[in-house]
């Protein structure tokens, strides 16, 4: 049994797993997580947007009675994924609670505008998890074509996004984003799903934790009775008893710390993080640049250093550096250090033989 207590009760927790496989799995998965958390919505994905068509694309509306019967066993809410006006029908056919839109899907203006006619005049619940790309007005503008049908019980969840160097994650959280959500909007609900931003076990607490720091409203989590055996995202989903040991383990909060200032050092951190590692993996592809060069001018005969193109070089990034404010001591060094980087990596080639 959980402890209450710890748990804090105002905080909403959605977990099930990733896809419903079997009727069994369903029903078990339901029944340890409802006995240990105070679950509001149990979870399964039903049509699942997988990168592959060679991977289980989920079970489709064989899994609808299964869920129907996880939530008469254990009288929790169901929710699961809508990416068409048929998954909506068929769902509200099944007594379905409340509704999650996929990442893939609110990247699709169409397929959100579908999926909102589809539910006109029906005030249910629903769920809009951030596109995968890191574009806040493309998330806004799936809330508005829901509120313009009439629907007001809207929530959000952050789930990463698909960014390049995103290592440790599957999806890079970026905290800006989901701040500047909740900074416009206050009072739409915004959840955090640390599976999909993790794409592991070992991250999932911290994430966790961090936002529930940040003040958001709730945890959306993937849980499987055997999570290593699960038929997607096998990587990242936990037990049952895992995610009652994560939710008790969690430090809940009051109050947002977004108006805290090291809540705002660390964002800014993230992003000086993130904005290093471009620049470093941008580096390393102008000196492979400069190795095709070094191969090229070795093949042709050509001599490494050309006074003419290092003059070109020097007033170009002068005038790019002048606009970025960059200073001409910084610009001049940096230039200097890239030179010289540059000579050595074309020299390697050449006297590689
Ligand atoms: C999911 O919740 O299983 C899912 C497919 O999530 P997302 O849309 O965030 O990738
Ligand atoms: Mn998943």
């Amino acid at each position: 049994m959980y402890e209450m207590e710890k748990i804090k009760s105002n905080f909403t927790w959605i977990a099930g797993p990733c896809s419903a496989e079997s009727e069994e799995q369903v029903l078990q998965t339901a029944r340890d997580l409802s006995l240990n958390i105070p679950l509001s919505y149990y979870r399964a994905g039903l049509w699942k947007p997988r990168t592959s068509p060679n991977s289980f694309e989920g079970m489709g509306a064989a899994g609808l009675p299964w869920m129907k019967k996880a939530k008469e066993q254990t009288g929790v809410k169901i929710i699961t994924e809508v990416a068409t006006s048929q998954h909506v029908e068929l769902c509200l056919e099944n007594n379905f609670d409340a509704l999650w839109i996929g990442a893939r899907t609110t990247t699709n203006p169409f397929s959100v505008q579908e999926i909102a006619e589809a539910l006109r005049g029906v005030n249910i619940p629903i769920f809009i998890k951030n596109p995968i790309n890191p574009d806040l007005s493309l998330w806004i503008g799936a809330f508005e074509r829901f509120q313009k049908v009439g629907l007001t019980d809207l929530s959000a969840i952050h789930r990463g996004f698909s960014v390049a160097n995103k290592l440790p994650y599957r999806n890079k959280p970026l905290w800006e984003i989901p701040i500047e959500f909740k900074t416009q909007f206050p009072d739409i609900p915004l959840l955090c799903d640390p599976s999909h931003i993790c794409g592991n076990r070992t991250l999932l607490k911290d994430v966790s934790q961090r936002a529930i720091d940040l003040g958001m409203n709730g945890i959306m989590i993937e849980s499987h009775p055997n999570p290593d055996s699960a038929l997607s995202d096998a990587a990242q989903q936990i037990t049952p008893a895992q995610v009652a040991e994560m939710a008790a383990a969690l430090h809940y909060r009051t109050t947002s710390l977004t108006s805290n200032s090291a809540e705002k050092l660390q964002i800014l951190r993230d992003r000086v993080d993130a904005l290093d590692a471009d620049i470093i993996d941008l580096l390393g592809k102008r000196m492979n640049v400069a190795r095709e060069m070094g191969a090229l001018k070795k093949d042709e005969g050509i001599i490494i250093f050309q006074l003419e193109r290092w003059k070109e070089i020097l007033e170009s990034r002068e005038a790019w550096g002048k606009s970025a404010q960059l200073t001409e001591t910084f610009l001049s060094a940096y230039l200097e250090a890239i030179h010289k980087e540059s000579i050595r990596a074309q020299n390697g080639v050449m006297n590689k033989d």
